[in-house]
């Protein structure tokens, strides 16, 4: 196979796996958006496996590798492009490669049946009927770190698989330093009790609708380009970079709910939108890293969007909708009820400090269990515990504790610490970006074009073509440092607590 002829059959393949993830995201999407009949789900189900099985088949081809080898084998003398398509599609090619199909498609089979279960265990709370399950589930796990094979921990493997170059080492520091840092300043803000004023009622959703172009706009997500549809579990689903759709939840009694959600899904948005589109061919017009990803959505949402210059014009808003409620309100105290402090036991509705720490207890469950000095039967009384050591509140029954989250009984083990690693991106971006930015004064004037435009040219343009650890490098000109997200929570809370 000569050189052209390679990346020819990339491209063709790289053409064919879009088409069909397209046609597989257009599915999920009707499902999630529209009202479909109840009965469409075994067809649909259906389709949507058939596609699955298609891109894989497509893909995982003795042609595919033969093409990659062929590129490696040339190295220095591929452009840019090639070289990091070559980079991507080889790490997918071989790590699909790694699982016994047989073995795979067991495993597809036990999460299927695991569903119902978890949420039978839910309803009952009764822990034990899911413990055969979870104990197959991350016992197929273990199998996954061997087959795609480690160097020191277990749980690297499948720490690598969702945040290329993470691992025990990095996360045990990484999560240490928070731990250190996050605990006692909690207990601190617990103790000097202050409590801000919470926003409550009832809020018309008509009127929460109507915010929602101004909060898109704002973030610098083009409408145009896009869609905002209403679902039950707010995401962002891209089918190509001119039509990237976001979605959001409205509550009646939740009224920040539908406003951070849609700047969340909106900064996911912009990443998309804003990658360089002679990429496409290459599988390079994708995110670096799921945790860049996350560091997308939640700098808009915390860093830039639960600050002062936000709350004052998001009070402006608020007053010209919800008049009678706000007219008492000043911009200080919506900052203050933007930033509640408060422990809770449920990941999803977290606070801006505390969210790391349910990280935490994830991180640590999931590496002994990965280790093996964990069993499934241990998880709820080790939950209970690191709750309490933590964040200083103990689950009163298994749906507010350990049977929480879908992650697990999905197989998604190494997931979870991608949230916290790409909020300390977040924070390590918006640091290096306040050098030439004045983001205080952008957001402000309620111009979030600097700020948009800083992490387009640093972060979104560069789509996959980098690693994530030198993308951080090569937008921040340092490496990965935990501490700005540490000082970064720790001097905004002081301040306001303290
Ligand atoms: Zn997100």
């Amino acid at each position: 196979m000569t050189k052209d002829q390679a990346i020819q059959l990339l491209f063709s393949k790289i053409e064919a796996g879009r088409a069909l993830n397209m046609a597989k995201s257009f599915i999920l999407w009707d499902a999630t958006t529209t009202g479909v009949p109840v009965r469409s789900l075994p067809a649909r189900g259906a389709a949507s496996g058939w596609i699955s099985g298609e891109i894989f088949r497509r893909f995982v081809a003795p042609d595919t590798l033969e093409a990659i080898e062929t590129l490696e084998a040339i190295g220095g003398g591929l452009s840019e492009y090639e070289s990091a398509m070559v980079r991507v599609l080889g790490r997918e090619y071989r790590k699909l490669r790694a699982v016994p199909p047989d073995e795979f498609q067991a495993f597809k089979a036990l999460i299927t049946q695991s569903e119902p279960v978890w949420e039978a265990a839910r309803a009952k709370r009764d822990f034990d009927i899911m413990v055969p399950y979870y104990d197959k589930i991350f016992e197929y796990q273990r199998r996954l770190c061997d087959w795609y094979g480690y160097e020191e921990h277990p749980y690297d493997a499948l720490l690598d698989d969702f945040e290329q170059g993470a691992s025990v080492k990095m996360l045990d520091s990484f999560f240490s330093a928070l731990r250190d840092r996050i605990v006692p300043l909690l207990k601190d803000i617990i103790s000097a009790g202050k409590q801000p004023r919470e926003i409550t009622g009832m809020f018309d959703i008509g009127k929460q609708r109507e915010l929602m172009p101004w909060l898109c706009d704002f973030v610098g997500y083009d409408r145009s380009r896009g869609k905002v549809a209403e679902v039950e579990h707010p995401f962002c689903s891209t089918f190509s970079r001119h039509d990237v759709r976001i979605t959001t939840k409205y509550h009646e009694d939740n009224l920040l709910a539908a406003v951070y959600s849609t700047i969340h899904e909106a900064g996911h948005a912009l990443y998309e939108q804003n990658m360089e589109e002679d990429m496409e061919p290459y599988r390079l017009a994708h995110a670096a890293s799921m945790g860049l990803h996350e560091s997308q959505s939640r700098l808009f949402e915390n860093m830039i969007c639960r600050s002062r210059g936000f709350t004052a014009l998001l009070l402006d808003k608020l007053q010209e909708k919800f008049g009678d409620y706000f007219s008492s309100w000043d911009e200080d105290m919506l900052f203050r009820a933007v930033n509640i402090v408060r422990p809770s036991l449920i990941r999803i509705e977290a606070d801006e400090l505390t969210y790391c720490l349910h990280i935490i207890v994830r991180y640590e469950l999931e590496k002994g269990l990965m280790s093996g000095e964990t069993r499934a039967s241990m998880l709820p009384g080790l939950w209970a515990e690191k709750y309490e050591e933590l964040i200083g509140v103990r689950p009163g029954n298994l749906a507010e504790g350990v049977l929480q989250d879908v992650h697990w009984n999905r197989g998604l083990v190494g997931y979870f610490p991608s949230y916290a690693v790409g909020t300390a991106y977040g924070a390590q971006l918006v640091h290096a970006m306040k050098k030439t930015v004045d983001v205080d004064a952008a957001v402000k004037k309620g111009d979030l074009s600097p700020v948009a435009g800083w992490m387009k040219e640093k972060v979104h343009r560069h789509g996959a073509r980098l690693l994530p650890g030198d993308l951080i490098k090569h937008a921040t000109g340092e490496a990965f440092d935990p501490s700005y997200y540490v000082d970064y929570l720790s001097e905004k809370f002081t301040e306001l607590y303290l």
